[in-house]
């Protein structure tokens, strides 16, 4: 993934110049096959944008997704249905995401019709293996989202993400619609399916115990960048960037080692102002002059380990 998405909007009623908003700041990303790449960062900071170029709901202004080498914005119509039926999303609530008329059933055979997947007379049956493999019961095949609870719902919107045996899936905070003693079950559930059928996710959240329970990788994102990527394990154990210090100092029982409190300016800026310089620069602690003009690329400061910040380590 290298992409840049600007979205222009028309600022309040005293200008009429059409303002640009950089919702993506020139990500450069590399999903490996079998992975879990966390995503994490405030609401807002364009994880889903990320998330729907991905899924070509939405074009970048500059760059390119490539998949398997290809870049999916030049695919053709043949290749665009195949990329949609690798490439599937589970949603953050199942709620909306399912048809409230339509039974368990024809919500996950759906897009084993559609696609093709199997011969119209094996669709109930291959629905009845899909139940299994979410844990529903095979009564569930007649009922309706409303009779089903949370967690269970979510199952349904799982069991149809891999009904087209997907290569990869963009789950876009997929369980913090859930009462937390349901979360740590669909947690599990998606990674004994990556552990059966070989899947990479792209795991989005705002929710760093989700993302540590999750990822191989994880990458931190500020304002439409990405400001810190490394292994779980490196990044918990040495992280580096001011933003991320400051996401764990914020989380009770959850401080790395060398985490003191951090205590973050008040942002004054207006976010419309195209700033050049380091887009954390009016919330952070360590700032220094350069700060404010020049913006940091992500460079790898420990193997593996790459962190978009002027601080000399
Ligand atoms: Fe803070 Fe400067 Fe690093 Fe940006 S580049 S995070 S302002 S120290
Ligand atoms: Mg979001």
């Amino acid at each position: 993934i290298e992409a840049r998405k600007i979205f222009t909007v028309q600022r309040e009623i005293f200008s009429r110049e059409p303002i640009k908003i950089h919702a993506l700041n020139g990500v450069s990303l590399t999903l490996y096959k079998g992975e879990t790449l966390g995503l994490v960062g405030e609401s807002g900071c364009g994880k889903s944008t990320l998330g729907r170029l991905i899924l070509h709901l939405d074009k970048p202004t500059e760059g390119r997704i490539l998949f398997q080498g290809q870049d999916i914005f030049a695919y053709d119509r043949q290749a665009l249905k195949g990329y949609f039926r690798k490439v599937q999303l589970i949603f953050q609530d199942p709620q909306a995401s399912l048809n409230p008329r339509k039974t368990a059933g024809d919500a996950i055979g759906e897009p084993l019709l559609v696609h093709r997947i199997v011969p119209g007379a094996e669709v109930q049956s291959r629905v009845a293996k899909l139940l299994e493999t979410v844990g529903l019961s095979q009564d569930s095949i007649d009922r309706y989202p409303h009779e089903f609870s949370g967690g269970q719902r979510q199952r349904i919107g799982i069991a149809r993400a891999i009904s087209l045996q997907p290569e990869l899936i963009i789950a876009d905070e997929p369980v913090s619609a859930l009462d937390v003693s349901v979360q740590a079950q669909i947690l599990n559930l998606l990674k004994e399916l990556q552990q059966s059928f070989g899947l990479t996710y792209l795991f989005i959240t705002h929710d760093l115990a989700v993302v540590r329970h999750m990822s191989d990788r994880i990458a931190v994102m500020y304002l439409g960048k990405i400001v810190e990527l490394a292994e779980n394990r490196e990044l918990y154990d040495r992280p580096v960037h001011p933003y991320t210090l400051a996401l764990f100092a914020a989380i009770p029982g959850l401080s790395p080692g060398q985490t003191k409190r951090r205590i973050l300016r008040e942002d004054l800026s207006n976010p419309f102002d195209a700033f050049r310089g380091c887009s954390f620069y009016p919330r952070c602690p360590e700032r220094m002059d350069r700060c404010r003009h020049e913006n940091p690329e992500l460079l790898e400061r420990f193997p593996g380990h790459l962190v978009a910040c002027h601080l000399n380590l």
